[in-house]
């Protein structure tokens, strides 16, 4: 994935100016960034949901407006867990839904998929939970439910929006497990994006601090430089961070 010069205004309010940056296979990257500083509008411009108003953005190789492969790309939205808690599906249901860019609405699953919907589940750690109703679960297990959905595809990247928001602590251990799981043996590469510095810091390779603008760093041979970066930018921006 890369971005060119790319900016993005909603109306006259600029949400991201003058963004430049490469994201190569294999890498780990943490999108920092207080409140309202622009890291879902970087993730929907990643995921051709926006198309910027100047710049360009390259997915493996092809230009954005020509990518078609979007089943390689995995996205867990922010508030994923959000939704009406008597929505009448299980896990199994929700996790299959991850086919449907890959399969159509229309086609009946194959083989193939109801196994790569098994090994998503697998990975996830939720095989035990796949004939629960997603209602009954716990805002942890939910979130694997939503990571199934997004692996079921067999994504080449995955892309998650402050995945832990109203998580509990060991929930959030065990997810950052999953994640370092997922990119170390598997290979898979990663966006996670965060406004809270601390609970990135021991797994990304790279780190984005996002304030409008956007600065890169290598984190792979320690973080402590880089982090007090963002922080001063982040003392810079007009938004005062809040936890939700
Ligand atoms: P973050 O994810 O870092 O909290 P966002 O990318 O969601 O930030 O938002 C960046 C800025 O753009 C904020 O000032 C926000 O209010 C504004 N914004 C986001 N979405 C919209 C929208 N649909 N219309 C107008 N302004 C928006
Ligand atoms: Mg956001």
């Amino acid at each position: 994935m890369e971005f060119k010069k790319v900016s993005y205004s909603y109306g006259k309010q600029p949400a991201l100016e003058n963004v430049s940056f490469s994201i190569e296979k294999g890498d780990f990257v943490g999108v920092i960034g207080p409140n309202g500083s622009g890291k879902t509008t970087l993730v929907k411009l990643m995921l051709g949901l926006l198309k910027p108003d100047s710049g360009s953005i390259t997915v493996f190789g092809k230009g954005i407006q020509e990518f078609r492969d979007w089943h390689r790309v995995g996205y867990v939205p922010q508030k994923a867990t959000n939704f009406d808690q008597n929505f009448p599906a299980t896990v199994f249901e929700v996790a299959s839904m991850g086919r449907f860019s890959k399969a159509g609405l229309m086609r009946q699953p194959s083989e193939a998929d109801r196994k790569a919907v098994e090994k998503a589940l697998h990975v996830a750690g939720i095989t035990n939970l796949q004939n629960s109703r997603i209602g009954d679960l716990s805002g942890g297990q939910q979130q694997r439910v939503f990571i199934a959905r997004a692996l079921a595809a067999e994504p080449d990247l995955l892309i998650l929006d402050e995945p832990t928001v109203g998580v509990d602590m060991k929930a959030q251990h065990n997810f950052y497990s999953l994640l370092k799981q997922l990119n170390g043996e598997m290979g898979m590469t990663l966006v996670l994006v965060s406004h809270d510095v601390g609970m990135i810091t021991k797994s990304v390779s790279k780190l984005a601090c996002v304030n409008v603008t956007a600065t890169f760093h290598d984190v792979s041979k320690g973080f402590e430089e880089a982090a007090l970066f963002c922080s001063y930018a982040k003392d810079v921006g007009v938004v005062p961070h809040h936890h939700d």
